[in-house]
């Protein structure tokens, strides 16, 4: 997962603004992060870490321009190195760059015939460069001073005719302007917003809330956006639109103060601890008190709670100078850091039956360390409560879950899960109740739900499947 923001003003420079857009998608990945400007040359700056730590003063001054993109990296594809970090660009034709969220799921077949057929010699294992040189090829033929909209739709229909899986797409082109995209299945979310100022593309409605754009709209799957350089606005629907957004972006992924695809993220999780409390109902469960693990769980958790006629407490703090645990890439790493980010107040749960809330169990560690955890401090018995259903299949959509065997639920039912994870009962999320609760008045929206039943709305195959887990196992080994 990454989270992806591009500027073009009229008036000003962007580098502001980026900076801030980009800080509030940290949340969407904390691997590398980076910026590159248009100005009378293009200007970039990224590298490994989080957005304050690669950008600083000295880098900042060169970064100017009123076109701009900027990206932060959680890996997906490849061995996850410095040269993977966005964005890209080329200096031929124009000056173009691109930076993108998702996973293109036939990278490796694009990066042989990009290498083979045409002769293009990639400089990373990052899979938005192939996206880039199909783009460049189409425009290569265009010989006009100023790029027409029409070509860069054409340019971006070549992109989607020969990309699968998902993929948000923002780009710019060296004094020409601003473009944007989304797969025909709009796995991936991306708002375009305006102002007196000019336009801003997002991964996330919240980065563009935070830097003075009120208004968000969604970029519809399929669609392709053109800001000109007299900052005209061109969009053309490119592929039929068959949005099938992710629904983990509910469950954990996206900030809960952005709005997606017509639901807020924060009245969802709302609604999965209102659907979750019926399952406890339905168990005839009585905890004493409801705990939830910080911070994603937590308007769930409220809502749970309410529900119960229960109250909920503050019984896990979290160290907030903690990195988040999942992306450590070793189980025993992340069984210790799980110690160091959240630790129990005891007071508040010694002797009582707890029930915990959380919203998701991917390989086991977080919540076995936890269910320990509250233990330890003195609780009588613990409950763990899940606002969504098992994991059970891998994403190959940009989520880091991408080899079945990460999951404790691959083929386990909920009462071995729950004794593996040694909670005195495990209750998760129906899947009738994930949907139900996401879509809220929405009822007609549809979602990517392959982690959870393995369906992939890509049409991705067993062989497929086969294939990418081998080259995410090869990278993973050549990782560590
Ligand atoms: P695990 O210990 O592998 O079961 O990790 C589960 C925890 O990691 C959950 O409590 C989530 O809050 C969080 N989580 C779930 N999915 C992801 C993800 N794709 N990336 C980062 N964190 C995640």
């Amino acid at each position: 997962m990454c989270g992806i923001l591009g500027l073009f003003y009229k008036d000003r420079v962007v580098i502001p603004n980026l900076v801030e857009g980009l800080l509030a998608l940290q949340h969407r990945g904390q691997d590398s992060a980076g910026i590159l400007t248009s100005d009378l040359t293009l200007h970039l700056k990224k590298g490994d870490g989080l957005v304050t730590q690669v950008f600083n003063e000295k880098n900042l001054a060169r970064l100017i321009g009123s076109l701009g993109i900027g990206h932060v990296r959680y890996p997906t594809v490849g061995p996850g190195s410095g040269e993977d970090a966005q964005p890209f660009y080329l200096n031929y034709p124009y000056g173009i760059a691109m930076a993108h969220n998702g996973n293109v799921t036939n990278y490796f077949r694009l990066r042989t015939e990009l290498r083979q057929q045409e002769h293009r010699q990639l400089t990373s294992f990052c899979d938005v460069e192939p996206l880039l040189h199909i783009f460049a090829s189409v425009l290569e033929r265009s010989k006009t001073k100023q790029i027409k909209p029409e070509t860069v739709f054409r340019a971006i229909k070549n992109v989607l005719r020969r990309a699968r899986g998902a993929y948000s797409v923002i780009g710019l082109i060296h004094q020409q302007g601003l473009f944007a995209f989304r797969d025909p299945k709009g796995i991936r979310p991306l708002v375009i917003a305006r102002n007196d100022h000019g336009y801003a593309v997002a991964s996330e409605s919240v980065a563009l809330d935070i830097i003075g754009f009120q208004e968000s709209e969604d970029v519809k799957p399929g669609e392709a956006i053109f800001v000109d350089r007299q900052h005209r606005l061109h969009r053309y629907q490119v592929a039929r639109a068959d949005l099938h957004i992710c629904i983990f972006e509910f469950v954990y992924f996206a900030r809960p103060d952005s709005v997606i695809d017509g639901i807020e993220v924060y009245e969802a999780r709302l609604r999965l601890g209102e659907k979750l409390a019926d399952e406890i109902q339905h168990r005839g469960l009585k905890p004493d008190m409801v705990i939830a693990v910080p911070d994603t769980a937590r308007p769930a958790a409220s809502a749970l709670a309410r529900q119960l006629g229960l109250e909920l407490r503050e019984g896990l703090i979290k160290n907030r100078y903690i990195a988040r645990t999942f992306i450590m890439p070793r189980t025993a790493n992340r069984a210790l850091s799980v110690r160091q980010k959240l630790n129990p107040v005891r007071s508040q749960i010694k002797g009582k039956d707890v029930l915990l809330v959380d919203d998701s169990i991917v390989r086991g560690t977080t919540s076995r360390e936890i269910v320990q955890m509250i233990r330890d401090a003195g609780a009588r018995r613990v409950f763990l409560a899940i606002t969504a259903p098992p994991l059970r299949f891998p994403c190959v959509y940009g989520i880091d879950m991408m080899t079945r065997g990460e999951f404790i639920a691959k083929d386990r039912t909920e009462e071995e899960v729950g004794k593996i994870i040694g909670a005195d009962a495990l209750i998760y999320q129906t899947y009738p109740g994930l949907i139900s609760a996401v879509r809220g008045k929405e009822t007609r929206r549809r979602f990517c739900t392959a982690c959870f039943i393995g369906k992939y709305p890509t049409g991705i195959t067993r062989k497929d499947l086969r294939l990418l887990e081998a080259e995410r196992e090869y990278w993973t080994k050549k990782a560590s």
